[in-house]
């Protein structure tokens, strides 16, 4: 797979002479002052009283959300208001190809949760800078936070992810998936009122893959409309969201 011959390589792992001659090369190409400029100059958050004006964006502010990124753009001069924009757009670009490319290859990392353009919108992203410099490194599951931002977005008590995230990821899983719903006790709602082999979930069955809830508890929207008309849902389902009635769900949650 290419992704893994490409993150051998970045690891650097048993180089060549000829690699390390590569990469001193590029060290020595590269301008020597690049983390102390950025696209924004004056107006570049990472440190007080801004960075020198450079042709890009700053690993910090790359870091940043792209609506937060236009903010700073428009607060901009005049002068520099257009091409700023510009580069956000760029930046943009990349994102979106970058994750598109990603998506197209069945077994590829994909980009950490802040890194997914798509999330642009949400209010958890706008409101979240890692307030670092380091890039993100890409994870397993999309819309999971990598071990950078997860561990700032802790240290920053982010609301949004206790509410929001289970864990590094955003959002739940189907009850029927969810790991720490397999206990003696869950055998009841599992199973149901035992009419219908179809009620609990089994891709053997040829049962449509479970997605992701916004909240725990819940059914996915695939599961939802295998059994929501099924006789004796209402007992151990809400009839409306699709979600574990609290007697089922017992105590012992945790881990
Ligand atoms: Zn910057
Ligand atoms: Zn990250
Ligand atoms: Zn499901």
């Amino acid at each position: 797979m290419i992704w893994r011959h490409k993150l051998s390589l970045s690891c650097g792992k048993d180089p060549s002479n000829q690699d390390t001659m590569m990469t001193e090369q590029i060290t020595m190409q590269a301008p020597p002052s690049s983390r102390l400029v950025c696209a924004f100059g004056k107006a570049c958050s990472s440190r007080k009283g801004g960075k020198e004006q450079g042709p890009d964006l700053c690993s910090w502010c790359k870091n940043m959300s792209l609506f937060e990124l236009y903010r700073l753009a428009d607060g901009l001069g005049r002068e520099d208001h257009e091409a700023v924009r510009k580069l956000v757009d760029a930046y943009k670009k990349h994102l979106e190809d970058d994750l598109l490319e990603r998506l197209r290859h069945k077994g590829w990392l994909m980009p950490c949760a802040i890194k997914d353009p798509y999330v642009r919108h949400m209010q958890w992203r706008d409101s979240f800078n890692p307030q670092d410099d380091k890039p993100c490194n890409n994870v397993v599951h999309r819309g999971q936070l990598c071990q950078r931002c997860y561990t700032k977005a802790r240290e920053q008590e982010c609301t949004w992810l206790k509410v929001e995230f289970d864990g590094d990821r955003y959002g739940f899983p189907c009850v029927f998936e969810d790991p720490r719903m397999h206990r003696p006790k869950d055998y009841f709602w599992r199973r149901g009122p035992g009419e219908d082999p179809d009620w609990e979930k089994d891709s053997r069955r040829g049962h449509a893959p479970c997605g992701r809830c916004e909240q725990r508890y819940k059914l996915c929207q695939n599961c939802y409309a295998r059994i929501n008309e099924m006789r004796g849902f209402g007992k151990f389902f809400d009839e409306t969201h699709g979600i574990l009635r609290m007697r089922y769900r017992g105590r012992d949650t945790g881990g």
